[in-house]
């Protein structure tokens, strides 16, 4: 059998905060699915890395006063734990803030660019927020929908009615990150032209040819429509300073958008790898010798002089491809079906331009709910990887609930806690580790630890023979989990092992050795019942083993043999093979460990720290439709990133508490600076009364004085007058806050006029 060369990368965790079950999804099966090959004997490899850069790292870092390498390097050591925890076993983990993914970047670029003519620069309008001194993502502007006119939408769609525009077209647009009024500037942005038709004709090729699941593939269509249509939009590549990335070669001050870079750093990842290992990186990075692959338009122009040898491979040994016949490489990327565009347009046509290869395939997943919703915080169902591991619960009991689940298509998959508990004990514990419990101990005490002859024509007993024929695991069967396998239909092969592992347990019913034990003159039966019930549990792991690698192991130990791999499970051991003691491999999962898990992931809540799940950046979708998202895969939700975790509820009061409280609308008539405070305004408010009330709020950091002058707001009329440095403060304007950057004092709607209450 020809050893098949694999690489396979999972997509880049964002590094703004931690690991969930939602993202373990991808990484347990892409694990699965990579070991399940080695197993083969085949050469594969995994790598990922943390995806570092874009505003919303930025910001954070400088929310908690430490520099965006510092939170990186804090958050990668997260991540990395959290992996490790659920044996989610790269060859390299990597970050994209690394120098091989920096020159890959340049260079990809740089081909893109001179070679393949394929970038454009442009002015474009964009927001600026004149407060923080910085160009808004589109994700950090905030506005009335132009369409149905629902306040606080982002900048790129809207969440009450689903449109799409662009953010200048917001009805009073606000930075997210100050909460000022933003300003139109215009700034020179890097276009990659994906509309060029070069690249149209390209995608429909690409996406037809198999590189797609057939939903995926259907998609890609409507995205790219009809054969007459064009479309594709040029793709923004760039972003202004500041920003936290790789800047663009040529520019003073523009930085690669992290969308550019992210993909990127599968190459650099992977180089990393073959710097340490001495794999060949340019076999599984140049165009492939096949005849799909094709001529790309770099070679037809044969322009590349002026690429430096050595780095991106040799780019000449593009040239010699067909000459020397690189070897056949596969390429394949797990991804969430929320960031299909990304890996299914720009990456191949990106890729393409640029003189590289292109994935073999993409395999998309849906994404997970709990109890057969979104997760979410309040109900405790967002829950980390780290607060899993943390109960205690065995992270192999997860990895086999999400493989029954998971077909190798785009739909959804449902982690039900109850369902998890009763399958895990039905399937794992009731039918697979017992029938080690069962028999183990037999050869253990009686026949020191040695197995017998189970030779169809050694078998004491015509039963036994008949039975061995009947109940045994048969070539065919291994060849249909393996083929399961190989296609990620992950929840057929463990339904094919699941029902080998039912006709195990007949067979133990039915031989029954705790019976036969008390007879006397019956000890080669039951010696070889309980070698015959111990080869097929042992057939059984190596079936598994993609699944539990780490009861695998304990396994091997325990029937002291040597790794298993596929081709063992059509063996048996031989007779007089000595196994060791048996011990217990595996416990039941207490539900109360879960109720645990779940009150701990609300209680979570409370401090209001780094629950943060680690997203896409905020401003993934600018210039490209968008595609559906959803914060339980994590990498769809940008929103999370944006969206404070609501604070917990305060306690229940009665509606006369509620009445004590004097809300009243007022107007700033004026705001000024205070000599010598660093945080507060001073206020004039109007509020109907003889007197206007002066009130000291903290909100300069996000306000200009000038432009609060004439607006309303609301505040609490019946406050204590509070004696402040400044001077006295007759009540307190009201604004909200979470734990993201802004600070947004409140307006009632059009009409109300000072002084009236608010209850
Ligand atoms: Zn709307």
């Amino acid at each position: 059998m020809a050893t098949r060369k694999i690489l396979v990368t999972s997509a880049l965790p964002y590094a703004n905060g931690s690991i969930h079950l939602g993202h373990l999804v991808e990484y347990i099966q892409t694990d699965i699915w990579v070991r399940f090959q080695k197993m083969q004997g085949n050469e594969c490899h995994y790598v990922c890395a943390d995806d570092t850069h874009g505003t919303p790292i930025m910001l954070r870092a400088e929310k908690e006063g430490i520099t965006p390498e510092q939170l990186i390097d804090r958050v990668w050591h997260e991540h990395k734990a959290d992996f490790d925890g659920f044996h989610v076993e790269f060859d390299h983990y990597g970050s994209t803030n690394s120098d091989e993914t920096r020159e890959f970047a340049e260079q990809i670029y740089l081909r893109l660019r001179d070679d393949a003519r394929l970038i454009e620069k442009r002015s474009i309008e964009q927001f600026y927020d004149p407060v923080k001194q910085m160009f808004l993502p589109d994700r950090f502007i905030k506005g009335e929908c132009p369409k149905c006119h629902a306040k606080d939408q982002y900048g790129d769609n809207c969440e009450a009615c689903g449109a799409t525009y662009a953010p200048t077209e917001l009805i009073n647009p606000y930075s997210a990150v100050s909460g000022a009024q933003p300003e139109r500037r215009n700034s020179d942005h890097y276009f990659f032209k994906l509309s060029d038709p070069r690249c149209q004709e390209f995608l429909r090729k690409w996406t037809r040819s198999e590189t797609l699941q057939p939903e995926a593939a259907n998609k890609m269509q409507e995205w790219l429509g009809s054969e007459s249509e064009n479309k594709l939009s040029d793709w923004d590549i760039s972003r202004d300073a500041p920003y936290f990335g790789f800047s663009i070669p040529g520019t003073e001050d523009k930085y690669f958008y992290v969308w550019l870079d992210a993909p990127v750093g599968y190459m650099g990842s992977f180089k990393q790898l073959c710097n340490k290992t001495g794999i060949n990186f340019d076999e599984y990075w140049l165009p492939q010798s096949q005849p799909e692959s094709g001529m790309d338009a770099r070679r037809q122009e044969g322009g590349d002089a002026d690429i430096p040898v050595g780095r991106l491979g040799a780019a000449g040994a593009a040239d010699n491809a067909d000459a020397t016949s690189v070897a056949v490489t596969e390429l394949y990327h797990f991804i969430g079906k929320d960031i299909l565009y990304f890996h299914a347009l720009f990456w191949p046509a990106m890729l393409q331009h640029a003189g590289l290869r292109t994935p073999t395939k993409l395999f998309a997943h849906g994404f997970l709910t709990v109890n057969g919703e979104k997760m979410s915080k309040s109900r405790g169902t967002f829950i980390t990887a780290g607060s899993y591991l943390k109960q205690g619960l065995n992270p192999e009991y997860l990895r086999y609930y999400y493989a029954a689940k998971l077909n190798g298509t785009m739909e959804d998959l449902d982690l039900s806690l109850d369902d998890f508990v009763a399958k895990v004990n039905s399937d794992l514990i009731g039918k697979y580790i017992n029938i080690a419990s069962r028999c183990a101990g037999f050869i253990n005490k009686r026949f020191d630890g040695k197995l017998t002859n189970i030779h169809v024509d050694k078998l004491v007993s015509a039963q036994l023979q008949t039975d061995l024929g009947y109940y045994k695991l048969k070539p065919s069967h291994i060849t249909e989990v393996a083929d399961a396998y190989e296609k990620r239909d992950f929840s057929k092969a463990l339904r094919e092992i699941m029902a080998f592992a039912d006709s195990v347990n007949q067979f133990v019913d039915k031989h029954k050795p705790w019976a036969i034990a008390k007879e006397t003159g019956r000890e080669e039966e039951l010696h070889q019942v309980c070698t015959l019930a111990l080869n097929m549990f042992r057939q059984l792991t190596i079936l598994l083993k993609p699944v539990l690698p780490e009861l695998a192991n304990n396994v091997e130990t325990f029937l002291n043999t040597p790794p298993f791999t596929w081709e063992d499970a059509l063996t048996t051991l031989p007779a007089g093979h000595r196994i060791n003691e048996y011990k217990h491999l595996a416990t039941r999962l207490d539900p109360k460990l879960i109720e645990a898990m779940v009150t701990a992931n609300q209680e979570s809540l409370k401090p209001m720290t780094e629950s943060h799940s680690p997203t896409r950046h905020a401003e993934a979708q600018q210039h490209a439709p968008s595609p559906q998202s959803s914060p339980a895969s994590g990498r769809g939700g940008e929103r999370e990133s944006q969206s404070s975790i609501p604070a917990p509820i305060a306690e229940t009061i009665s509606i006369d508490d509620f009445s004590k409280v004097d809300l009243r609308v007022a107007k700033i008539v004026n705001a000024e600076h205070v000599e010598g405070a660093e945080k507060l305004l001073k206020l004039t408010l109007d509020i109907g009364e003889e007197q206007p009330r002066t009130v000291f709020a903290g909100i300069k950091s996000v306000y200009d004085p000038e432009k609060l002058k004439g607006r309303m707001t609301v505040m609490v009329a019946n406050l204590a007058p509070r004696k402040m440095k400044f001077g006295l403060s007759e009540g307190m304007v009201l604004a909200a806050s979470g734990d993201t950057p802004g600070l947004f004092i409140l307006s009632p709607d059009e009409g109300a006029q000072p002084g009236m209450r608010i209850k």
